[in-house]
């Protein structure tokens, strides 16, 4: 994953030129130096690039059209430091595709109480010169963030910093391929939806494969790169007896070593970054591919089961989202209820949860699965640490995508696990079981879900902005009464947006 290393933010100044080509130069030095303060915060994961001053209609369309196309511009941050007058800002923000930020900033964090003249004045007057710009971008009915602080504060660089984990969550779908192996699970209703719609509206692209395809690449594996695999099985987890060289079960490891191997080949050929399997159509498999599942995703790929293009599309996007974070990120299922206290679920799947969010270093074991009639698949088992997340889903509701986000909070087990072989996660959603289940619940959420230890709600918003889609929060203020009046009021929205627009 190199989008990081390889694009670039652009900033730009709105100015204009009646204060005089000297007062522009300021601007523009002032502009750098800001620009060269967020960059060495330390703190932003992508470098941003200044554009220099837009002093008229032309500068601005200008520069919004090569951000358009510059396949290395994932998004572009405007700034106001002196009154740019908007109507030279229409056309440029019309044709504008990618995502926005504006920064309500000034150059000097404190007024000048002793010296400050109408010079300073009107040299420094983002305090309207951004309400004048905020003004066209609302009355252009376009989204976009909009952080206000100095910049030079650690909490202004952390939230540029989050949304622009955002834009190179956005940026990689646009270019995503979802490869599913086989359809999706026969009957379920809630991870299938509108493929057309999902490229058009959220920019992924999902192919379908035979299995057999898949089987067939399995052929070319061989044992030294099965050997080499399974050495670094051995370097990573701990192996169950069963599992380990002559046990009774080693097999299934060197089946599962070479569907992993297979699974990456295919992905590499098919240049795609997100998939999903079905335990239902395994023709020519030995086995559910759960370990390859599962070390795929703590590589960045994104996940569904049972043909879920969607969420792994979601999965794929939270692994962007959250490069070089260390607290994990996975796909989940909402399986068991605990009732006690505020509540819990207990998370799991038949296999596939992302190791990255293990507790301690994983288990490599082999059991049978009840279902899918094929041999016993190796998995890894472990538990999550605890801490505070967000689980979230985008549902298909026939006429529009529906993102919802439910925070949670990770709990320890309250025993241990003896008897369950797969990977879980114990969570309470906020504000707590009642409340959260039930609100989920009202707006039509999965029960599979992409959950992240280092996303916050904020970058849900964000997301759900660029993508214009709609949000449902549910969090520590949820009520049933507001979520159902929300819900309400987003299906009147939606209806009058087209004529809003
Ligand atoms: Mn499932």
């Amino acid at each position: 994953m190199t989008i990081y290393e390889n694009n670039e933010i652009w900033f730009v100044t709105g100015a204009q030129l009646l204060y005089g080509g000297e007062t522009v130069k300021i601007v523009d030095s002032h502009s750098q130096a800001i620009v060269n303060g967020l960059n060495e915060s330390g703190r932003l994961p992508m470098n941003v690039v200044y554009k220099g001053t837009a002093n008229s209609a032309a500068e601005v369309a200008e520069v919004f059209a090569k951000a358009n196309v510059d396949p290395r511009c994932v998004g572009v941050i405007a700034w106001m430091h002196t009154f740019s007058p908007a109507k030279m800002w229409i056309h440029g923000l019309k044709s504008f595709q990618k995502p926005l930020l504006h920064l309500h900033t000034q150059f000097n964090r404190e007024i000048p109480w002793a010296d400050i003249d109408m010079d300073y004045m009107n040299l420094n007057q983002s305090a309207h010169g951004d309400r004048e710009f905020g003004h066209i971008v609302s009355r252009l009915r376009i989204n976009r963030k909009v952080v206000v602080g100095f910049w030079q504060e650690e909490s202004t660089a952390a939230q540029v910093a989050s949304w622009i984990r955002v834009c190179a969550a956005w940026a990689d779908q646009q270019n995503l391929k979802v490869v599913r192996f086989g359809d999706n699970m026969n009957n379920v209703a809630v991870t299938d939806g509108d493929k057309v719609e999902a490229e058009k509206v959220l920019g992924y692209h999902v192919d379908y494969y035979p299995i057999g395809d898949l089987a067939a690449v399995q052929a070319d594996v061989t044992d030294a790169q099965i050997a080499d695999l399974i050495a670094q099985y051995e370097d990573q987890y701990d192996l169950a007896p069963n599992a380990q060289k002559d046990g009774a079960d080693r097999n299934q490891v060197v089946e599962a070593a070479r569907e992993e191997l297979a699974i990456r080949q295919f992905l590499a050929d098919k240049g795609a970054f997100a998939f999903t399997t079905n335990f239902d159509a395994l023709h020519g498999m030995n086995q559910l591919p759960g370990l390859a599942s599962q070390r795929l995703m703590a590589e960045g790929y994104g996940f569904g089961a049972e043909g879920d293009w969607k969420t792994a599309a979601l999965v794929r996007l939270f692994k962007v989202m959250t490069k070089g974070l260390k607290n994990g990120s996975s796909f989940l299922e909402d399986y068991v209820l605990d009732f006690p206290g505020d509540g819990a679920i207990l998370q799991a799947h038949m296999l596939e949860v992302c190791p990255t969010i293990a507790s301690k270093k994983p288990r490599l074991e082999v059991h049978p699965l009840g279902i899918g009639g094929k041999a016993d698949p190796a998995r890894l088992v472990f538990t999550a640490h605890p801490g505070t997340g967000v689980a979230a889903t985008i549902i298909d509701l026939g006429a529009r995508f529906r993102m919802i986000v439910n925070k949670v909070q990770v709990l320890e087990p309250k025993a241990p696990l003896p008897k369950l072989p797969v990977a879980s996660a114990f969570w309470k959603p906020e504000p707590n079981l009642s409340v959260g289940a039930a609100s989920w619940i009202l707006a039509g959420g999965t029960h599979h879900t992409a959950f992240s230890y280092d996303i916050s709600v904020d970058q849900i918003a964000d997301y759900a902005d660029i993508a214009d889609i709609e949000l449902v929060v549910i969090d520590e203020s949820t009520t049933t009464r507001q979520i159902k009046r929300d819900l309400t009021l987003n299906d009147v929205a939606y209806m009058l947006k087209g004529a809003l627009k």
